[in-house]
Formats: C-alpha cells, sequence, structure tokens
C-alpha cells in the first residue's frame, strides 16, 4: 500500500514563492486612493506598509526568492505533512483519491504563520517597531504576535469584541506571546469612539477592527499595519502550500483532479490553488479550483464584483474584488475566519474569469462533515477548513456515483481545538443556517462606493 503520509525533507522546502500575477489572462484592476479615486502608487500605501511588501504587491515576476531568515522560522513546521485521507474514504465507500494537506501542524495552529513570518521580517528590515492588526475569531492575531516575538516586534491586536469575550482562549495565546490585544470598537481611536458614540454595544465586526488598526498604524511612524489575508503579497506568501503539494504528490505519481479549499479572505483558497491554476493557464492542465465559502456570507457567489473598500470606516484603498458591500453585517456563524464581506482580488479575478469555480454551504452540512472527518481522520478542523472538507466529501460521493477515480486535493487550513464552542453548538442541535435574503444583500450593496 502507498503512503498515507506524504512528507518533504526541510532540504525539499520551496526556495521561492510564486506570483500568479506573472502567468494572469487578466489582472484585476489597480487599487484606488479612497479619497482621490485615483490609482493608489506606493507613496499612498508606505504609511502603513514597508516597501518591500508594496513592491510584491504590485510584483509581476513569476518567482520571488523567500528570505533565509523566513526560511529558518518555517523550518519550525515546515513543510507541512500532506495526508491520504484513506479512512475517510473507506467511509464514504468512494473511488476517489482524497488528499489533504495539513496545515494545522504550524505552532499558530493554522495557515497564517505563513504570511506572519514573512510581514514581520520585511517590517523588521524597515527599521518598523511596531505592528497593529486586527483579528476576528482570533488565528490572525495568534500568528501575527507570534511571528512578531520572532523578530523582537510589538504588536497590537484589534480583536473583534463578541469574540474577545466569546473566545477568550486565543487571546491568552496573544498575550503569551507579549501582544497587547484589545477589545474593538475600542476607545483608543477615532474610528472605535464613533462606533462607540453610534451604539455603546457595538459587538464589533473584521470591518470596524480593521479600520481601527489601520488608524493606529498611520499616526506613528514606528508602525504598520500587517493585513492576514486578501491582499497579494498575502496570496504570495501562501504560495508555499500548492508548491510543497505539488511536490507530495508528484511523489506518489498523483495529480489532482480537484483543489479545494475554504475562502474567507482568500489566502489559503490562492496558497493551495495558485499554483496548480499556473498549469493550468500556461500548460492547460484540467485541474479544478473550487472555493468555498458559507452560504450566511456567499461573497464569491452572489457578491458584485466591483470597486469597495476593505474596512467600514473606509480608510483603506479601494479594492477590485466581489464583495457583499463593506456595510455587511454577516451573521454569527462558527467559522469566524470567512465572515469578511470581499475577496482578494486575485482570487476574484480567477473565479471571474473561470480558471477557478466558487460553491457556497450552510453550516450544518460543513459541521456533520466536519465530525465525519474527524471521526475518520482523528483530527478536529476548524469551522473554516470544514467548508473545504464538505465539498470534498461532495467530491467523492459524486465520483462514487459516476463510478469513476478522482483524485481530490483539499486544503485544512487548520484545527479546530480551540474552537470548541462551536463543535458543542453542532452537537447540542444549536447550531443553525442562516442564507442570507436576497432584500439583505440588495441593502448591503446599495452602499457600495461611486467610482
Ligand atoms: C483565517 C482562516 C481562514 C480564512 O482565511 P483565508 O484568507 O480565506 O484563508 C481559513 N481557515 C483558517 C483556519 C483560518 O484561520
Amino acid at each position: 500500500m502507498s503512503e498515507t503520509k506524504i512528507l518533504l525533507s526541510e532540504k525539499e522546502m520551496p526556495t521561492k514563492w510564486y506570483n500568479i500575477q506573472a502567468d494572469m489572462p487578466n489582472l484585476p484592476k489597480p487599487p484606488l486612493n479612497p479619497a482621490t479615486k485615483q490609482p493608489a502608487g506606493p507613496g499612498d500605501l508606505s504609511p502603513i506598509f514597508p516597501m518591500a511588501l508594496i513592491l510584491q504587491e504590485v510584483s509581476q515576476e513569476r518567482w520571488i526568492e523567500i528570505p533565509e531568515e523566513v526560511r529558518e522560522i518555517y523550518k519550525l513546521w515546515r513543510p507541512s505533512p500532506l495526508c491520504r485521507a484513506r479512512r475517510l474514504e473507506k467511509a464514504l465507500d468512494t473511488p476517489a483519491k482524497i488528499y489533504y494537506k495539513y496545515e494545522g501542524v504550524s505552532p499558530a495552529g493554522s495557515h497564517k504563520l505563513n504570511t506572519a513570518v514573512a510581514q514581520a521580517y520585511y517590517n523588521k528590515e524597515a527599521g518598523i517597531k511596531r505592528l497593529a492588526t486586527e483579528t476576528g475569531a482570533g488565528q490572525w492575531g495568534v500568528a501575527l504576535s507570534q511571528a512578531c516575538n520572532f523578530f523582537g516586534l510589538e504588536c497590537t491586536v484589534y480583536m473583534v469584541k463578541v469574540s474577545y469575550h466569546q473566545k477568550p482562549y486565543r487571546r491568552s495565546v496573544m498575550q503569551i506571546f507579549g501582544a497587547d490585544c484589545i477589545a474593538s470598537p475600542s476607545n483608543l481611536t477615532n474610528s472605535g469612539r464613533q462606533i462607540l458614540e453610534k451604539d455603546p454595544e457595538s459587538l464589533g465586526s473584521l470591518g470596524i477592527a480593521i479600520s481601527e488598526a489601520v488608524e493606529d498604524a498611520a499616526g506613528r511612524d514606528d508602525t504598520n499595519y500587517a493585513l492576514g489575508s486578501v491582499l497579494n503579497h498575502v496570496a504570495l506568501h501562501q504560495s508555499v502550500l500548492g508548491l510543497e503539494a505539488k511536490e507530495q504528490l508528484a511523489k506518489v505519481d498523483a495529480y489532482p483532479d480537484v483543489v479545494i479549499a475554504c475562502c474567507g479572505g482568500g489566502s489559503n483558497f490562492a496558497g493551495i490553488a495558485f499554483p496548480f491554476a499556473h498549469d493550468k493557464i500556461v500548460s492547460g492542465a484540467k485541474v479544478r479550483l473550487v472555493a468555498v465559502e458559507p452560504s450566511s456570507c456567499p461573497t464569491l457567489t452572489r457578491g458584485h464584483y466591483a470597486y469597495d473598500f476593505g474596512d467600514v470606516a473606509g480608510f483603506t484603498p479601494l479594492l477590485w474584488m466581489y464583495t457583499l458591500g463593506k456595510d455587511f453585517m454577516p451573521p454569527g456563524i462558527h467559522a469566524g475566519g470567512l465572515r469578511y464581506h470581499g475577496d482578494s482580488p486575485l482570487v476574484s479575478q480567477i473565479v471571474h474569469d473561470g480558471i477557478a469555480e466558487a460553491r457556497a454551504y450552510g453550516q450544518t452540512a460543513v459541521f456533520e462533515s466536519a465530525v465525519l472527518f474527524a471521526k475518520s481522520e482523528g483530527v478536529v478542523p476548524a469551522p473554516e477548513s470544514s467548508h473545504a472538507i464538505h465539498h470534498a466529501v461532495v467530491e467523492a460521493i459524486a465520483a462514487k456515483e459516476a463510478g469513476e477515480a478522482r483524485t481530490i486535493l483539499f486544503n485544512l487550513s487548520g484545527h479546530g481545538l480551540l474552537d470548541l464552542p462551536s463543535y458543542d453548538a453542532y452537537l447540542s442541535g444549536k447550531l443553525e443556517d442562516y442564507p442570507l435574503p436576497e432584500e439583505n444583500l440588495k441593502r448591503a450593496l446599495e452602499q457600495l462606493p461611486e467610482v
């Protein structure tokens, strides 16, 4: 029997990131300065990002060297394993082969550390002393606090208030690594104070927390801002996922028919899928790429393709992306990392161009597959990642019905051991689906900025 866990040695770890901008038939329209609505130049971004990351944002070089210092830290958990989910295949009685790339082995418990380490490194190199960021359920805050700790940077994390109170464990982890974790909206920023004036009980949202972090970073010379998803440089750093997976599959003479990842801001999907999109664009590989989102926050499947802000206050550049509108308030589903109104412009463009496709599922179906996966493979998956698992299950069942061999690769973006209240809700039958009503969607989209 062939291998169940396909490993690479440290020596086989990629030395370069893959930049899909070199190969896309159409690049997204450029980001716009939020005030002038003119294309944003490096000068618009330099108050909050180091020049190295701004250059990566616009680079069309296909391969970008991973700095030695970043690779050294990657070695704490990379290359991550690629696993064959044999017991899941058996449970589903499917002829399909199911492989998953497991990012839960990172010290942060998710893929987010891949970009956090790179971003902390470039900021340190630029002489920055402190990073400010936002976090929803806390995975990004944990990853950035670890990365800042490795490079001796201070770290301030604005954490969406509802999660700050409901999910104290990740807050504790951030504090272990020395980060200052603040419930958002806070009274430390103008944007936070404005929200609190209107609604003192506001539970916060990712869009509000981003406004607070950007305002903090823009107001201090020693401080920059870091974003855990959406932007091109984040997609670039995550390409280690797909590059490693491709090498690992090659070791067992396999190539996927379908590559699947959950999609919040798009970074883990970009990471696993873009190196395969390369094969599809450049050499006509017949691989399908599927981004999976919650039906309660269906950005790619029901959003508009338009310019929109990344945050609620409208501080960020306008990005050309699929969006539900910056004021869209997603219901409190348990996959906190998938509750973002927008999406990566690069992912949006390849979906728009038909190179990738998108699916949306309700959370009860997603948790059912999550528990099936946990019982089969022994890993408790993050609720976000479970969206990818669910679609992998759908593909495996379709393969069985068609009596067809099919090689399925999905990204298991993180483990769910700090998400147990979500599993409690599922197991006690309290989990509900919140399909987005058409009228709510219409209302949110009416607020899109005029360009
Ligand atoms: C943040 C997060 C996501 C969603 O973010 P993307 O940028 O879409 O990848 C998915 N899974 C896990 C485990 C996360 O922490």
